[in-house]
C-alpha cells in the first residue's frame, strides 16, 4: 500500500466528515450562510489537523450554486471541483514554490473574473515558507483584493508570517485532534477497508499520532504494509519499539519479587529509549485490573490486555489485597499525570511502594502506605513559600474606591516564583486554549474575554497560574478585580482550567526576565513551590445582602461569617 493513500482516500468530502475543529467548521458555514465572507483567511495549527482539507471544502462550498450547510456536489461548480479541475480554485504549495515569481504568476491572474464560480479561491499551503519578496508581492494584493478573490493561507508556523500579512487575514487556530476522535476515525476507515483490527492497536497508534490525523493514518499505513491482513497490537509494538505485554507482565512480577533495583533500571531504560512511561503506567494498571477480573470470574474473554495464562501466573504470587492496593496506587499516579512534569520520578516511587506492600499483613499495609504516601504528597504543599491573598492586595489609592474596579497588584517576587514553577508543556497546553479564544469573537456573552486578551501574549504557565503580557492598559484591564475574576470563571467553565491569570506590561516582563536570569541555576531547576490563592468558583451572581454591602464599602466593613 502506497504511503499516504489512506489519507488521500479518506480526506473529508463534506463538512460533516471533518474530524475535530467543529467550531471552525461551524463559523465558516455560518459565514457562507450569512454572506459574510472575508477576503483573506489564515488557517494556523499543527500538521494533520485539517487546515488544507477545510480550505478545500470551504472553496467548494462558497462556489456551490445550491449551498445549504454543505455543498450540493451536483452543480457545475461542485462537479468541476470533484473532478479536480475547478478553474477558479488555485492551490499553491509554498514549501516547493516559494519564490516571488511563483506568487507573481498567480497574482497576475487575480484581476480577471472567475471562469465558472462566484469566487476565485487561492489556497496557499505552508505560507510561512514564502520568501520576503514573495510575501511583499502577496501583500499588495491582500491590501486591495478584488471582490471576487479569496485567499486562504495555511501554515503550521504563524510566527513566521509577516505581521502585515497576518493583520489582513481573519485567523483560525486549528487545535490538535483528540485521541478519541482519531481512534474513532481510524476504526471507521479500517471497517471500510474490511481490515480486521484490535481496538488496542488502533488506540496505540492514535496516541502516537499526538493529535494529527495525517500522522495517525501514516502510522496505520506503516503497520499495514508490514501486515496487510490485520492490525495487531503486537505488530504495533514491534514496529515502533514499544514495551510488549509480555515485558510488562514480567516487570510486574519483578515488582512483587522485590527486584526493585532491576525494576527501576528497566523503567529508566524504557524511558531513555524514548518510550512513553505514562503509557507504561496505564498498561500496568490495565494488567492488574485484568488479573483481578480473572481471579474473580475466571473467564478469559473478559481480559483486555493479558492472556489467562499470564493472569494465572500473577495470581499465583500476588494476593488479591495487594492487587487492590496496586490499582489504587497506579490510579493515583495516573491522576497526577496532568500536573506532573516529573512523571518518571512518581512512577518509580509508585513502583517502589507497590513492591514494599507485598508480604505485609492487612493492618501494616494500611500503616505502611500511610507513612509513605502522605508525606510525599504533603511536602509539596507544606513548603509554601509565599501566599498572595489577591483580594487583600488592593490598595486604597483612589478617592472613591470601588473594590471591583481595583487593579490587582502582584509583587515581582511572587511573579518570579510563578515563573520559576512554569514549564513549556503547560504553556503549550494553555496556548491551545488561548488560541481558541478567537472563537468567542462573535459570541455576545463571551466576546469580552476575546477582547480582553486580543493582542496579548501567553508568557508563562504553571499548574496554578498563567502570566500574560501586553500593553500597560491591557494588563490593567485584565488585572482589574471584577474582570479578572470573570476571566478565571470563564476559563474554568469553558475549558476546565483552574488557574489565576496575571497580566504584566512590557516593562514588568523585561524586569521579570532579568530576575529570572539572575536566579541561580539550582533554584531554577528546583524552584520552591508557590501557593496561588484562587477565586471562589461557587460564588453566585445572586449576592447576599452582606456581600452587597461589602461590594459597596469594601473591607472597611468587616463581615464575619
Ligand atoms: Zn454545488
Amino acid at each position: 500500500m502506497a504511503y499516504q493513500v489512506l489519507y488521500r482516500t479518506y480526506r473529508p468530502s463534506r463538512f460533516s466528515e471533518v474530524v475535530g475543529q467543529e467550531y471552525i467548521v461551524k463559523t465558516l458555514v455560518n459565514a457562507i450562510r450569512n454572506n459574510k465572507i472575508a477576503h483573506a483567511y489564515l488557517f494556523a495549527g499543527p500538521r494533520g489537523t485539517g487546515k488544507t482539507s477545510i480550505a478545500k471544502l470551504f472553496a467548494k462550498a462558497i462556489n456551490c450554486s445550491h449551498f445549504n450547510g454543505e455543498a450540493c456536489d451536483e452543480c457545475p461548480n461542485c462537479k468541476a471541483y470533484l473532478e479536480g479541475n475547478h478553474p477558479d480554485i488555485i492551490e499553491l504549495d509554498a514549501a516547493s514554490n516559494n519564490g516571488v515569481d511563483d506568487i507573481r504568476e498567480i497574482i497576475e491572474q487575480v484581476p480577471y473574473a472567475p471562469l465558472i464560480g462566484k469566487y476565485k479561491v487561492y489556497i496557499i499551503d505552508e505560507v510561512h515558507m514564502l520568501t520576503t519578496q514573495a510575501f511583499n508581492a502577496l501583500l499588495k494584493t491582500l491590501e486591495e483584493p478584488p471582490a471576487h478573490v479569496i485567499f486562504i493561507l495555511a501554515t503550521t508556523d504563524p510566527q513566521k508570517v509577516i505581521p502585515t500579512v497576518l493583520s489582513r487575514c481573519q485567523r483560525y487556530n486549528f487545535s490538535k485532534i483528540s485521541l478519541y476522535e482519531i481512534k474513532k476515525r481510524m476504526m471507521e476507515i479500517l471497517d471500510k477497508e474490511k481490515i480486521p483490527y484490535e481496538e488496542k492497536a488502533a488506540e496505540e497508534l492514535s496516541r502516537m499520532a499526538e493529535g494529527g490525523m495525517r500522522d495517525a493514518l501514516s502510522l496505520l499505513e506503516q503497520c499495514l504494509s508490514y501486515n496487510p491482513d490485520e492490525l495487531k497490537l503486537e505488530d504495533v509494538e514491534h514496529i515502533f519499539g514499544l514495551t510488549s505485554v509480555a515485558e510488562e507482565v514480567e516487570l510486574y512480577l519483578k515488582i512483587h519479587d522485590h527486584q526493585i533495583s532491576e525494576v527501576i533500571s528497566e523503567v529508566r531504560n524504557i524511558y531513555t529509549a524514548g518510550a512513553d512511561v505514562k503509557r507504561l503506567a496505564a498498561n500496568l494498571l490495565e494488567i492488574v485490573k485484568d488479573v483481578l477480573i480473572y481471579s474473580d470470574q475466571g473467564k478469559e474473554r473478559l481480559l483486555t490486555r493479558i492472556t489467562a495464562a499470564e493472569a494465572q501466573n500473577i495470581i499465583n504470587v500476588v494476593p488479591n489485597e495487594t492487587l487492590f492496593e496496586d490499582i489504587r496506587d497506579l490510579e493515583q499516579l495516573i491522576a497526577r499525570e496532568k500536573q506532573s512534569q516529573n512523571f518518571l520520578v512518581y512512577l518509580e516511587l509508585c513502583l517502589i511502594r507497590m513492591a514494599e506492600d507485598k508480604g505485609t499483613t492487612k493492618e501494616t499495609v494500611t500503616r505502611v502506605t500511610k507513612t509513605i504516601k502522605e508525606p510525599e504528597i504533603k511536602t509539596v504543599e507544606e513548603e509554601v513559600i509565599e501566599t498572595k491573598p489577591v483580594k487583600e492586595d488592593i490598595q486604597e489609592e483612589k478617592s472613591e474606591p470601588d473594590p471591583e474596579m481595583q487593579v490587582i497588584e502582584t509583587d515581582m517576587n511572587y511573579l518570579l516564583s510563578l515563573l520559576l514553577n512554569a514549564n513549556k508543556d503547560l504553556k503549550i497546553s494553555d496556548q491551545i486554549v488561548y488560541n481558541k479564544l478567537d472563537l468567542y469573537a462573535y459570541e455576545p456573552e463571551k466576546r469580552k474575554f476575546y477582547q480582553m486578551l486580543i493582542g496579548t501574549e501567553l508568557f508563562a504557565s504553571n499548574k496554578d497560574a498563567i502570566i500574560i503580557s501586553g500593553s500597560r492598559s491591557q494588563a490593567d484591564n485584565i488585572n482589574t478585580l471584577s474582570a479578572n475574576r470573570d476571566l478565571y470563571r470563564f476559563l474554568n467553565k469553558e475549558f476546565g482550567i483552574d488557574k489565576m491569570v496575571y497580566a504584566i506590561d512590557q516593562d514588568k516582563k523585561r524586569a521579570l526576565i532579568e530576575m529570572y536570569k539572575n536566579t541561580p541555576i539550582e533554584a531554577r531547576r528546583n524552584p520552591a513551590p508557590v501557593f496561588v490563592e484562587k477565586y471562589n468558583i461557587e460564588e453566585k451572581k445572586e449576592k447576599t445582602p452582606e456581600e452587597k454591602l461589602k461590594d459597596l464599602f469594601g473591607d472597611t466593613l468587616k463581615v464575619e461569617e
